[in-house]
């Protein structure tokens, strides 16, 4: 089977994880801080601050903005559920804009729409690596005066005319072992504001400045130095790893373009491809089948858009958002890891042209039902 995600973990990795062991110090020390100096130097912002998990970095980027019960934050429903229930952490109320039909990231025509006067920030996603619409974004919360947090835990390295994200707004990256880049479990937290830094160095360690003077209510939610120590060797390829998902990305392109819709990138962006997602707009769940029978992974990013959630449905959503629902029935996500070989790649084409006529599916009776047994 082709796996959809393949974490690249080499010498220097295992090195660096076993020089931190061998070393008796564990938990937020020297490594840490390195990685942190380093992965601010690379997305560009002054600080950046390492937490446990991408989630954690969410939860903290909006607590250390002040975000609490009786607030609302404009978001995207098309994401991991992550995204949303990091709001509710807080107390403050998700409210889900649509999103836009080609990046399927939130569309600033439908954020500006939804402001009231409790809206205190706006949560763009860069889906699956592609940077969302920041200009029109970063003019709405000016003019309303509100906070922007990045959901950048898919688009490390990505960007806009050469500026990465995680510099527009709150920066909130996700170092999970599927992600661009993995510390295992953990998360990284970008900006150039020096008091929300020092914030947030507090509340991910139980509200302290200095050793056991606690000023605020914090959290446990820091990274250990052998975790960093992944995490900086991988940040040591991530341009390697990066390029690589590019160019498979782009050989996927060019022998699946009249076949499928494949992804958009518009003018201007880098897209890092951490899901190579393409448009399926009948049959997409036998095909799904029919791939994984043929030996090749497929992922649904993601079926169900987060307001329809049995979670969210019980807290009384009720949104129509109906270009969200509609990506939520189409897409499939394709291998396009760092880790694939040119064979893997021309499987995946080649098994995807066998099975998608361009006028449509074109399953036979047999592939659908040796799809049913896998
Ligand atoms: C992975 C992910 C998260 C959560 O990150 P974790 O490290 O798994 O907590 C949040 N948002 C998006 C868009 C993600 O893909």
């Amino acid at each position: 089977m082709i796996p959809m995600a393949r974490p690249v973990i080499g010498d220097e990795e295992i090195a660096a994880v076993v020089a931190v062991l061998r070393s008796g110090y564990l938990v937020q020390g020297r490594v840490v801080a390195e990685f942190e100096t380093e992965f601010a130097r690379y997305i560009g912002t002054q600080h950046a601050i390492a937490v446990s998990s991408g989630t954690a970095a969410l939860h903290l980027a909006l607590l250390a903005h002040g975000i609490g019960p009786g607030d609302e934050v404009i978001t995207t429903p098309f994401s991991f559920i992550a995204t949303a229930n990091a709001i509710l952490y807080t107390g403050a109320r998700p409210l889900f804009a649509d999103i836009c039909p080609d990046t399927l990231n939130l569309d600033p025509a439908q954020v500006a729409e939804r402001i009231t006067p409790r809206t205190r920030a706006i949560l763009p996603v860069h889906l699956y690596g592609h940077p969302a619409d920041m200009a029109a974004i970063e003019r709405i919360a000016r003019r309303h005066g509100l906070a922007v947090i990045e959901d950048a835990a898919q688009a490390h390295g990505a960007a806009i005319d050469g500026r990465k994200v995680g510099t527009f707004g709150t920066g909130c990256f996700s170092l999970y072992a599927t992600k661009n880049i993995t510390t295992g479990e953990g998360g990284i937290i970008t900006t150039s504001d020096s008091a929300l830094a020092e914030r947030l160095r507090m509340l991910r360690d139980h509200g302290q400045r200095a050793r056991y003077e606690h000023e605020i209510l914090g959290y446990n939610l820091r990274l250990t130095d052998f975790q960093a120590a992944l995490g900086l060797a991988q940040l040591h390829r991530i341009e390697e790893l990066t390029q690589r998902r590019i160019a498979n990305a782009a050989y996927l392109n060019r022998h699946l373009a009249g076949i499928v819709t494949t992804p958009t990138t518009r003018p201007g962006c880098r897209h890092v491809y951490h899901q190579y997602t393409v448009r399926i707009p009948t049959g997409r769940d036998a095909l799904a089948r029919a791939l994984g029978a043929a030996g090749i992974a497929t992922g649904i990013h993601y079926p169900l858009p987060i307001h329809q959630q049995k979670l969210y449905r019980e807290l009384g959503y009720h949104d129509s958002l109906p270009i969200a629902e509609q990506a939520s029935r189409e897409v499939l996500s394709l291998p396009v890891h760092p880790a694939l070989t040119t064979e893997e790649l021309d499987q995946i084409a080649d098994t995807l042209g066998r099975l998608v006529s361009p006028v449509g599916l074109s399953l036979s009776k047999q592939d659908l039902s040796r799809g049913q047994d896998g």
